[in-house]
């Protein structure tokens, strides 16, 4: 159910196992994309309901007023800031104006493929180098509808917009055999533009894990062994073989645990 929220606090913060601490914004509570690998689905109370922080932007700009410039400070975490609800609220699009005004260093991590991002680009261009789109590509969705890469809704935004000068890094995290094909993904991105990989990192008898075997036995029912050998036995033979081939390329990136 949708609920628009007044929030006292724009901010929040996660805490990674790697020690980091990550200021976020989160424009929305909640994600209509439907990841069933999703780290969010470890909390059940997550995206119940779909909370639109209706007042998010109004606070943003007081509460980072001492923010120190060199903080990053990710946008989306429990949301995918671009899914379909951002064009009718635009918090996303407010919360980078006021970033922008403050000219504090931002990545936005989305995977949807609305081409919403496309709306902003007046913002993204005013924001230059203070501004990195985290572009994922394991969107299933978009996956199930294309066997061309070159044809990927996220693969042509991502070229798209590096040619227009805008910071893109490429996320396919995590990979997923028998799907996410990486050789074919990083042929048909602009050679510039940087990749991270990373496995699936979900561990037995959590509801992530569930969720995602579930997925496979009724999507790919031929993948099944190969998915429960991943999550029970930690053994991922296709992620052993894309390591081995792209990590002396300095292009490519692994092992990004906290990134989505
Ligand atoms: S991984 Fe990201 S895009 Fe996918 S459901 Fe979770 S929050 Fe949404």
């Amino acid at each position: 159910m949708l609920k628009e929220i007044l929030v006292n606090n724009a901010m929040t913060y996660e805490y990674p196992p790697d020690g980091e601490i990550l200021p976020i914004i989160d424009p929305y509570d909640g994600c209509t994309i439907g990841c069933p690998y999703c780290f969010q689905l470890g909390d059940e109370t997550w995206n119940t309901n779909l909370n639109i922080k209706i007042n998010i932007s109004d606070i943003l700009h007081k509460e980072l007023m001492n923010w120190n410039k060199e903080d990053t400070i990710y946008l989306g975490s429990k949301c995918d800031p671009y899914m379909e609800i951002e064009r009718k609220y635009q918090l996303t699009r407010k919360c980078l104006i006021e970033l922008n005004k403050l000219n504090i260093k931002c990545m936005v991590t989305t995977k949807a493929g609305s081409k919403l991002v496309f709306r902003d680009i007046d913002i993204l261009k005013l924001m230059g180098d203070t501004f990195t789109l985290l572009l994922g590509l394991s969107n299933l969705q978009q996956l199930s509808k294309v066997e061309d890469y070159t044809l990927l809704s996220n693969i042509q935004t991502a070229n798209q917009l590096h040619r227009m000068g805008i910071n893109v890094w490429v996320f396919i995290t995590p990979i997923l055999p028998g799907i996410t094909n990486v050789d074919a993904m990083i042929d048909a991105l602009d050679q510039d533009i940087p990749v991270f990989l990373d496995k699936v990192r979900l561990s037995r008898n959590t509801r992530p894990a569930l969720m995602l075997e579930r997925f496979i036995e009724k999507n790919h029912p031929h993948l099944a062994s190969t998915y429960k050998d991943i999550i029970y036995n930690q053994s991922d033979v296709y992620y052993e073989d894309v390591k081995e081939k792209w990590s002396n390329n300095e292009r490519v990136k692994f092992d990004l645990n906290r990134l989505k």
